[in-house]
């Protein structure tokens, strides 16, 4: 296909403001895409040139591009930068460029989508000495072959401001539209992605060998898994009644690390499947030393740990360790441990369809002994007062509360299931849990706050279902100053004109965000309401979060798709006002 055909693409997409359309024109796109196409068209519609845990950058700002642009259409670089200053978006300076330098080819004669991949891959893994040099020249020579709508969007990809609104079940729904009509494939669409995290590889398996190829997709060292997740119960009795005897261990308030050893090499992903191997050294040291197998996955949650005082930190200073640079400094300052709760391969052998128990006596000879890797502590419980004893003992010892998982449950990459079940502690007249929202657009404030230009945060969830972000409260008192200001920096990059395609709500926001920054909120209760579109589905109710609060920002460690579920919410609201413990 053109690479002209394909800005067409991206041009509609952007036009649509519903998620069915979304799907429909993905279906119509990849019902187009030869088989040696579709994983780089699919990684492209994502903004990228590989899956999200590979981190390929093309590493080129608004500057670099100018200077493409300048050269490819022998313009002065201060003229492209005025017209960038302008219109606020360096791919409209390229189409405008395009258009007047009157040398813009007709689109039949332009490169296809594959010659382009290739040239935007060359510019990513230049490097060195007059590296950059290259990156502009190459990026100067594809403009100048392209069409000016061409150029809008290729330009958008260096700066990563090719937004499409079009999240990964879309792409799996496009997907099964293009190949059957319906959305049939995706369930086992989704089974592949959730044990590779590669839609590239699922589409191109897919087109070339058909959907049996697809279930024989599985996982892979190097292809982080989606993680397995917990659901809630209110009690220690209603845990034991629906899971039978559990394991109990503690719950750690850190970073969760899924870490892949293959020989000498190890690679460590975070929960949102972003490599992070360089922030974490004495992890992987730890690995090669203490691993006993050639080749693993394995999970754990990794603490910073004070050694002056003995005793670990919480995730909010657990997370000054992601900031990736003086890495050595705090490596000293603030080492990590890592408690190790679960193994899903070991030499060659996926073993997620083992059983909890058989597992964990695996992940027990896997990790030898050291001070690094601690393989996490469990009891096995018939009794709430068990469960309980565990809880209170994690609580006093600063942590959120405990994980209780079914003996005889496999791991099931990217599940939210009663497989594993969290407790937490709680203050009376506030939720059990803390709910992961996602910014969809703010209300401009009075008085003091509007100096910080916000005055309310709008916030939604995740409907999985229908892979969109309906709207569950407004959050408007209780932010520090500081955080309205953080608030504003993080969400600026994400304004967007008019409602994001994949956003509902009946409140119409001063601004729109496009869903992209995760925030931890804690609430009083969740109510249902006829304002907010969470889990309204054509009802006159939706739910809605009172009295809501910020208590961290998440989007290091979570993506979008990662907030909580409007699922989950209905089910918290079934279970809310319950005691975790007996008084
Ligand atoms: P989630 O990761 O489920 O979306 P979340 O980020 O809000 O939710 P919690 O619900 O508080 O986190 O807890 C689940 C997380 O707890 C796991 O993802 C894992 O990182 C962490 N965790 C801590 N201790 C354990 C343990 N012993 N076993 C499994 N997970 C644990």
């Amino acid at each position: 296909m053109l690479f002209s055909e394909l800005a067409h693409y991206f041009s509609r997409l952007e036009e649509t403001t519903k998620r069915n359309a979304l799907v429909e024109i993905l279906a119509e796109l990849f019902s187009k895409t030869p088989e040696d196409e579709v994983a780089s068209t699919t990684y492209l519609l994502q903004g990228r040139l590989a899956p999200f845990f590979k981190p390929i950058e093309i590493g080129m700002g608004n500057n670099y591009v100018a200077d493409a642009i300048a050269r490819a259409f022998d313009a002065d670089r201060t003229v492209v930068l005025q017209r960038f200053d302008r219109l606020g978006d360096i791919g409209a300076a390229a189409r405008e460029m395009a258009e007047e330098s009157g040398k813009a080819p007709r689109p039949e004669d332009t490169p296809d989508v594959r010659a382009v991949f290739d040239t935007l891959t060359n510019i990513a893994t230049t490097s060195g000495a007059g590296s950059i040099e290259r990156k502009v020249g190459d990026l100067a020579t594809m403009l100048a072959q392209l069409d000016p709508l061409s150029c809008m969007y290729l330009c958008r990809i260096p700066v990563g401001k090719l937004r499409l609104g079009v999240g990964d079940p879309t792409i799996l729904d496009g997907y099964s539209f293009a190949k059957v009509g319906d959305k049939s494939l995706r369930k086992r669409l989704e089974r592949a992605y959730n044990e590779t995290s590669d839609l590239g590889l699922i589409g191109e398996t897919l087109w070339r060998e058909g959907i049996d190829a697809v279930d024989r997709l599985s996982i892979q060292i190097g292809n982080p898994v989606r993680p397995a997740l917990a659901e809630r119960l209110p009690s220690a009795e209603a845990i034991l009644t629906k899971l039978g005897p559990a394991a109990i261990e503690k719950k750690f308030d850190g970073f969760r690390c899924q870490i892949h050893k293959l020989g000498d090499e190890v690679r460590i992903y975070s929960r949102n499947l972003e490599e992070m191997t360089g922030a974490f050294p004495e992890i992987a040291d730890a690995t090669l030393a203490q691993v006993a197998a050639e080749t693993a996955i394995f999970e754990g949650e990794a603490l910073a740990y004070n050694p002056l005082s003995d005793e670990y930190l919480p995730f909010q200073e657990t997370t000054r360790r992601r900031r990736k640079h003086n890495v050595a400094d705090t490596a000293l300052e603030l080492p990590l441990r890592l408690f190790a709760f679960d193994v899903l391969y070991i030499d060659g052998d996926n073993i997620t369809p083992l059983t909890y128990t058989e597992r964990r006596e695996r992940l027990q000879t896997l990790i030898r002994p050291g001070d690094t890797i601690l393989v996490s502590e469990e009891i096995v419980a018939n009794e709430a007062s068990e469960l309980i004893t565990v809880f209170n003992d994690a609580v006093q010892g600063g942590l959120e509360g405990i994980m209780a998982k079914k003996l005889d449950s496999p791991y099931q990459a990217g599940a939210r299931n009663y497989n594993w079940v969290k407790l937490k502690r709680a203050q009376s007249g506030e939720l059990q849990d803390t709910v992961d929202c996602v910014v969809i657009g703010y209300i401009y404030g009075r008085g003091k706050r509007s100096a910080f230009g916000v005055g309310a945060l709008l916030v939604g969830v995740y409907d999985q279902e229908r892979d969109i972000f309906p709207s569950i409260t407004k959050i408007g008192t209780g932010l520090t100053d500081a955080e309205w200001r953080e608030v504003r920096e993080r969400c600026e990059p994400y304004v967007s004109a008019e409602k994001p395609a994949r956003v509902e709500s009946l409140l119409q926001p001063s601004v729109w965000v496009e869903p992209e920054v995760v925030i931890e909120v804690l609430a009083d209760e969740i109510t249902r309401s006829p304002v907010h579109s969470a889990g309204m589905n054509g009802e006159k109710q939706g739910y809605a979060l009172r009295f809501p609060r910020l208590i961290s920002f998440r989007d290091l460690d979570k993506r979008p798709e990662d907030a909580t579920t409007v699922q989950e919410i209905v089910e918290m609201y079934g279970k809310q006002g319950a005691k975790p413990v007996p008084a």
